[in-house]
Parts: structure tokens; C-alpha cells; sequence
């Protein structure tokens, strides 16, 4: 898969491509990766890529000329590529969307400064806004950066353990379980002994219902969008009857409210 970013700080990727997983990629001939400067495709000798905005108002809006023959560049280089500008107005990137634009042949990804970019360039020139979350950074760059290293490790092969993405957290729309190493025990407390069993099944189950515990506590919203097979509705009215049974014993031995101390209820 081909990725094309387009900046006014191309330098910023240098590190980004040097390291990792996406140093791996590259290596192996499974993306190709490159900065184009906006700023190559500016006019004149200070090579501007800003202007104030019409209407008045502070900030500065990204020209649409020098993107718009940045993007035409990029297109000569990975013509079946979809263009995505980052911006918080896009749709809110999750796995699914990184699953999705994991299937496209190419992605180039157009940074923004200052207030953003001109419109018209939206219109013209864009296939797809993507936001990286509900908050403003400063420029595209870092949002890019994100969206490109989780669609890298979807890619075939790019992962070194053959099933490590798919056991991902968001990968059934679950959160992980948590995970151990050495020492056995820290700070007084042990790793669960399930995972010193050497027992496959064992420590998958235990896994799986780690998986739903943690996604139950952390992001039930999750789980109400999720159809549950059988199995993960059993563990879960497991764990609901525990936390009932603990719930009410507390609740019995709570003070009357009705003897004074509400403060206490
Ligand atoms: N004036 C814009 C607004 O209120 O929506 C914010 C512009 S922001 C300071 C500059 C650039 O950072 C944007 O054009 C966009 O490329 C990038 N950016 C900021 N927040 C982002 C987000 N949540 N997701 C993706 N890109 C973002």
C-alpha cells in the first residue's frame, strides 16, 4: 500500500518512517511512504502556503493553489489512492474505519495548519475527512501519523505474530484482557495462575472473559452495539450475579438511613 502525506513540515515524518513497525513495512516492500512538501508547489520566492481569511477574522486559511498541485502530484505517484484531508470535522476514525481504509490501494493524507484549508479544496479535491477525536491540534501531522500506523498493522504480514492484530483490542469491537511478563509476582501481587497452567483452552477462555470484564467496566457502549454469542452472554450474567452478591451484602450491612447519619448512605 502506497501512503502520501502532504505538509508543510515533511521532516516531522523522517522519524516516523525510521522506526518500528512502519521501518519494517518499508523494508519488506509492503508500503511505500513519503512527505511531499506543500511548499514545493507554492509561487514565488517565499514559496507561501497561507492567506488571511475572507470575511476577517484571526488566523490563517491553507491557499488552495499549492495544495491542489501538491495533491495532483501525489496522484501521479499512486493514481488509485484515496484522498483523505485530516481535519475534526471528518468522521471520527475507530478500527473500523481503519479496517476499511486498510482495503484501498493507496492513501494520501493532507495536512493541515493554521485554521484549516480553503474550503473549495474540501469539495474539489478530498474523498474522505477524518478526525482523529473530538479536539483540536494544532496541525494534521500527528492525526495522519495516526491513522497511518493503524492501518499499517492491518496490513498482510506486516505484524510480526501471524493473529497479533486480529487479537487487537477493538478487533471483535472488545477491549484487551491484560497481559503479564516476568516476574511472576510484583510489588505482592501474582499473575494470574490460569497463565501458568500450559493450558491452552484454559487461558483462551480466561482471555475471552477478561475481554468482556474489561470492555463491560471500561466501554459498555461497546457491548450494547455488539451481538453476543451465548458463551459471552454466560460469562457476563456470571460476573453480573457476582457483583449483585456483593452489592447486596454491603447494601444489608449499610446504616439505616432513616437512624440520622445520611451522610454514611
Ligand atoms: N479551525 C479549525 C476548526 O476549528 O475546526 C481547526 C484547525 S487546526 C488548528 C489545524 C489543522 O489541524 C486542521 O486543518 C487539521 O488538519 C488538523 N487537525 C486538528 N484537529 C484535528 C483532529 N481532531 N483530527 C484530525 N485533524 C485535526
Amino acid at each position: 500500500m502506497d501512503f502520501r502525506v502532504l505538509t508543510i513540515f515533511p521532516d516531522l515524518f523522517v522519524p516516523f518512517w525510521n522506526h518500528g513497525m512502519i521501518r519494517r513495512a518499508i523494508d519488506q516492500g509492503r508500503i511505500t511512504a513519503a512527505a511531499i512538501d506543500i511548499r514545493d508547489h507554492a509561487d514565488g520566492r517565499h514559496r507561501v502556503t497561507d492567506d488571511r481569511p475572507y470575511g476577517g477574522g484571526s488566523g490563517m486559511v491553507m491557499k488552495p493553489e499549492p495544495l491542489s498541485r501538491a495533491i495532483s502530484k501525489a496522484k501521479e505517484q499512486v493514481p488509485e489512492a484515496v484522498t483523505v484531508l485530516l481535519s475534526p470535522r471528518g468522521r471520527v476514525f475507530d478500527q473500523q474505519a481503519a479496517r476499511e481504509l486498510a482495503t484501498v490501494g493507496g492513501l494520501i493524507l493532507v495536512c493541515g495548519r493554521y485554521e484549516g484549508v480553503d474550503e473549495r479544496i474540501c469539495r474539489t479535491s478530498i474523498d474522505l475527512e477524518v478526525s482523529v477525536g473530538d479536539y483540536v491540534l494544532t496541525g494534521g501531522e500527528i492525526a495522519a501519523m495516526i491513522v497511518i500506523d493503524a492501518v499499517v498493522r492491518l496490513l498482510p504480514g506486516v505484524l510480526g505474530g501471524a493473529d497479533s492484530a486480529q487479537k487487537d483490542s477493538f478487533s471483535e469491537d472488545l477491549l484487551e484482557h491484560g497481559h503479564y511478563t516476568r516476574p511472576a509476582e510484583y510489588m505482592g501481587e501474582a499473575v494470574p495462575e490460569v497463565l501458568l497452567s500450559g493450558h491452552h483452552g484454559e487461558i483462551e477462555n480466561w482471555r475471552r472473559e477478561m475481554s468482556l470484564v474489561q470492555t463491560v467496566l471500561k466501554r459498555p457502549d461497546l457491548l450494547e452495539s455488539r451481538p453476543l454469542d451465548r458463551r459471552a452472554i454466560q460469562v457476563l450474567k456470571k460476573w453480573g450475579r457476582t457483583i449483585e452478591r456483593i452489592v447486596d451484602a454491603q447494601d444489608r450491612g449499610c446504616a439505616d438511613p432513616s437512624s440520622g447519619d445520611e451522610s454514611k448512605g
